[in-house]
């Protein structure tokens, strides 16, 4: 188990608590000495009263203390003396009543309790439903203020999502003593021609997974009883991660569902030959390929094999710790099961037919079957694909080896596509696939605090947009090659866009610093302009909000205080926040086919209505009209 006292006296030190900066630490209680002397002298803490749920020991609701974020479990028994051994560091504040911290060990203890007594609870993130087969990716480059959306989303559509997705290391910190002791490695960012260091949303995988579940409890989602997912994308397998595939497993243990990314291995160029494969691994593989409807000869069969081999290895090697942690921590089933994507579109080049038909076999043969498998396509990050009919051949290529295999197409760099373009999806696959999402919502929160008539939101905006625009200039006059063409690139397309004449005109525009900048400052501040949304993500943790390499993804203090500034945005900005990714998930369910245009427009027509962000809130728990008929 993590030991967590470094980092919760580092963030009560710098006086980082949970209510200004959640999702650090594993645990959602910092202070349990404070907090529990305050239980038990009766001191105003907040009851959560739609967080209801009951175990075989009694009982539980949630408790927070507002001023901190601290949080609290109470089970009520019928035993006269409690149940103090259920989890750990419990205080009796009554007769049969008992608190204990919200640690993430007692988190872990209670999804036994939980799922040991009602195998349907959705509590915690399951492999559920239709979650295997069909589903959002719904991700986040920055913060969880997202979470009221999306749930409200799910209730409202009936349709549960991979609510919870975030690549781990590269996003979210795998461990948080690596973090306090500056062990974290550094993950390249070609764009900005600079490494910036893992983790770069601050938060923690741990407290991002204790995180969701305790939102989910606050709005009462739970009550509503539809399944959702965690996906820890992007595990990267082999080369340099396998010297900590042990801490990788241990930090993801709460996700269901875990996609494999095999590029680290890959990269490595080390190919096997087909001798060192079981002949017998080689004889099902090359059946079931055929089986599939694919025709390789022996040459080109034995070249891929061999190519593909050592990383399902240590796919192989990776899955079966996965697997055995989940045994160790957990009792049910259900609470042990996880999907798994294989993700392979970080590969050079677009993926063929045949290369999916053979990781598929081999996934089926080394017996860790994926539910989905993620072909590159050439998609770009927030484009459209320009050719519709192109995307459906493209597609349905893939698609005829997806379906003999019983595997969903996962879309990755799936934000921003056009409403076609996902129409497309959809209807090649019959909807078997999974769009993942994570820009998006970053783009959103720009879009609503542009909005917001807060003053302090309204600063935060500007500063948020300066930071891009300084950014993208700096950038734009890097001896980096990489780094130039690509801030020209984002300073470029919003004067065009704009109908700058300087747009058409590289040498007047990049004569000098000068130039660039005073045509930059000439455009009208918007969250629509590329620069914006290739640079947003970087400032949650750049210390003191500054636009230099050496600030960004910063884990000290300074960091920290960046990344609060978020989180005390005001009710009215998280309510246009909520309306705008919301209405998004909306938009992606009906282009891909997943709910029904009625579901949808009556979804759209309640979102409209709301006038407070309190009132989208409160009606998390409430199934929609429609639905109960
Ligand atoms: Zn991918």
């Amino acid at each position: 188990m993590l030991n967590t006292n470094a980092i919760n006296s580092f963030l009560r030190q710098h006086d980082l608590r949970i209510a200004q900066n959640p999702c650090v630490s594993p645990d959602f209680c910092l202070d349990w000495a404070a907090l529990s002397a305050r239980l038990v002298a009766g001191g105003a803490i907040k009851e959560w009263p739609k967080s209801h749920f009951a175990t075989a020991a009694g009982e539980w609701t949630l408790l927070e203390d507002e001023g901190t974020g601290d949080c609290a479990w109470r089970l009520t028994t019928q035993a006269a003396n409690g149940a103090g051994g259920v989890l750990t560091g419990g205080v009796r504040v009554g007769g049969g009543t008992m608190v204990f911290p919200a640690t993430w060990e007692n988190l872990l203890r209670l999804k036994n309790l939980v799922q040991e007594h009602d195998a349907g609870a959705t509590i915690f993130p399951t492999s559920g439903a239709q979650l295997g087969r069909s589903t959002l990716g719904i991700g986040a480059r920055f913060t969880t203020l997202h979470w009221p959306a999306v749930d409200w989303a799910m209730s409202a559509l009936d349709l549960g999502v991979t609510a919870n997705q975030n690549s781990i290391p590269r996003e979210l910190v795998y461990d948080v003593n690596a973090m306090l002791e500056g062990r974290l490695d550094s993950v390249p960012f070609p764009f900005i021609g600079t490494n910036v260091p893992e983790g770069h949303q601050g938060q923690s995988v741990e407290g991002m997974s204790h995180g969701c579940v305790l939102a989910k409890l606050k709005s009462g989602f739970h009550q509503r009883r539809i399944a959702w997912s965690f996906n820890a994308d992007h595990q990267p397998i082999g080369g340099k991660f396998d010297a900590r595939e042990d801490d990788l497993v241990r930090g993801c243990l709460l996700a269901s569902y875990i996609t494999f990314d095999l590029s680290p291995e890959l990269a490595l160029n080390r190919p096997a030959v087909i001798a060192d494969v079981p002949a017998a691994i080689v004889q099902q593989t090359r059946a079931r390929v055929a089986q599939a409807g694919l025709a390789l000869d022996d040459a080109a069969f034995g070249r891929l094999l061999g190519t593909v081999w050592p990383a399902m290895l240590k796919m192989k090697q990776r899955d079966d710790k996965y697997a055995t942690a989940r045994a160790a921590a957990f009792t049910t089933d259900i609470g042990r099961t996880y999907l798994r994507e294989l993700s392979i579109d970080e590969l050079p080049g677009l993926t063929t037919p045949e290369t999916t038909a053979v990781m598929l076999a081999l996934c089926e043969v080394l017996e860790m079957p994926v539910n989905f498998v993620a072909p590159a396509f050439g998609f770009q990050k927030n484009m459209p694909y320009p050719d519709n009919a192109a995307l459906r051949t493209l597609i349905a290529r893939q698609w005829a080896v997806c379906e003999k295999f019983g595997v969903s197409i996962g879309f990755h760099s799936g934000s921003g596509k056009s409403a076609e373009n996902y129409r497309v999806m959809g209807e090649v696959t019959g909807s078997r696939l999974e769009i993942k999402t994570s820009g998006r919502y970053t783009y959103e929160m720009g879009v609503a605090i542009a909005q917001s008539r807060t003053a302090a939101d309204q600063a935060l905006w500007r500063d948020w947009y300066r930071f891009t625009l300084e950014m993208a200039l700096a950038g734009a006059f890097s001896n980096d090659a990489t780094e130039q063409k690509m801030a020209r690139t984002f300073i470029v397309d919003p004067l065009v866009k704009c109908g700058s004449p300087l747009a058409h005109d590289d040498a007047l525009l990049f004569g000098s610093p000068e130039a660039t900048r005073a045509a930059l400052e000439a455009l009208p501040a918007s969250p629509e302009h590329m620069f914006f949304f290739e640079y947003n993500f970087l400032y949650v943790l750049a210390a003191g909000g500054r636009p230099a390499k050496s600030s960004l993804g910063d884990h000290s203090p300074a960091g920290y205080q960046q990344r609060a500034r978020f989180y005390a945005i005001s009710p009215e900005t998280q309510l246009l926040y909520a309306k705008g990714v919301a209405r998004y998930i909306v938009f992606l369910a009906e282009a891909t086919g997943l709910v029904p245009e009625e579901t949808c427009a009556s979804a759209k027509a309640r979102l409209d209505g709301y006038a407070t962000f309190a009132a989208l809130v409160d009606e998390i728990s409430e199934a929609p009209v429609a639905a109960t008929r």
